[in-house]
């Protein structure tokens, strides 16, 4: 293979290479951005869980005060009741010692309400603060790791530019801007030919063509111009019959079979 094809072939490797690293080094803010989303929402999940917690214990001590209230309110009808005169007076005080009672016992309910909830409410806190302590652990782990990624990517980003640095002065001027060009267009700018076919796109070469190819020549893919080259390395061992019939190998007769 000429020197000039094996330097392409090899600035295609450096290029795929670098096009993949900047594609993992796109990726990785996101998994921060990601371990930091949920982080945050574990976060406001055990906050939502305090202020519960915060607002059943407001509710409570209000209820106690007002059970305190009705409490002592009935002690006084009590009292009241001892010396009253009239039974019309006994009834009314009657009538309100026993709305008191009533009003502590519903009020006691609710508390004992209250406190089932705050079970539930304690259980979900401790879940949702143990949720928060894994995920920033899990936060701090991806930031360490991604900081060494980023680092080990620069290393191979530098190695990767030097040796496209070194092999661009080998390749002549203008196949290499082909080579630039079709590289913006198309990803790649060179294609192995084989079966006749350019692995680029997969159109089959003329025959012409493939002999040129063979003889280690660059061509141009008709089809989707990438440059074109053939590699006696990779020649497969005698092909099968191929089924596409558009370029038969007629010209095979002036070559001799690999
Ligand atoms: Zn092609």
């Amino acid at each position: 293979m000429l020197a000039q094809i094996e330097n392409l072939v090899k600035l295609q490797a450096v290029e795929l290479e670098r096009t993949r690293l900047a594609v993992a080094l796109r990726a990785l803010p996101a998994e921060v951005a990601q371990a930091e989303a949920l982080l945050a929402a574990a976060q406001s999940q055990s906050a939502k869980a305090s202020d519960a917690l915060s607002r059943e214990e407001l509710l409570r001590t209000r209820l106690d005060r007002e059970i305190a209230t009705h409490r002592q309110k009935t002690a006084r009808f009590r009292v009241q009741l001892d010396s009253v005169k009239t039974p019309e007076q006994a009834a009314a005080i009657e009538h309100e010692l026993s709305f008191a009672e009533a009003e502590a016992a519903r009020l006691e309910d609710e508390e004992f309400a209250s406190l089932e909830r705050s079970e539930a409410q304690e259980t979900a806190l401790a879940a949702a603060r143990a949720q928060v302590e894994s995920l920033a652990a899990t936060l701090e782990n991806t930031r360490e790791r991604i900081s060494l990624q980023l680092k080990e990517a620069a290393r191979e980003l530098a190695t990767l530019n030097a040796e496209r640095e070194a092999l661009r002065p080998l390749i002549e001027p203008d196949v290499l801007n082909r080579f630039d060009r079709l590289c913006g267009s198309r990803v790649t700018g060179l294609a192995r030919a084989e079966n006749q076919q350019c692995t680029g796109c997969r159109m089959g070469v003329r025959p012409q063509t493939w002999n040129q190819l063979r003889e280690g020549e660059l061509l141009t893919c008709d089809s989707c111009f990438r440059l074109l080259y053939w590699d006696p390395a990779m020649a497969p061992a005698p092909a099968q019959p191929q089924p596409e019939a558009k370029h038969k190998r007629k010209a095979a007769k002036a070559q001799p079979e690999d």
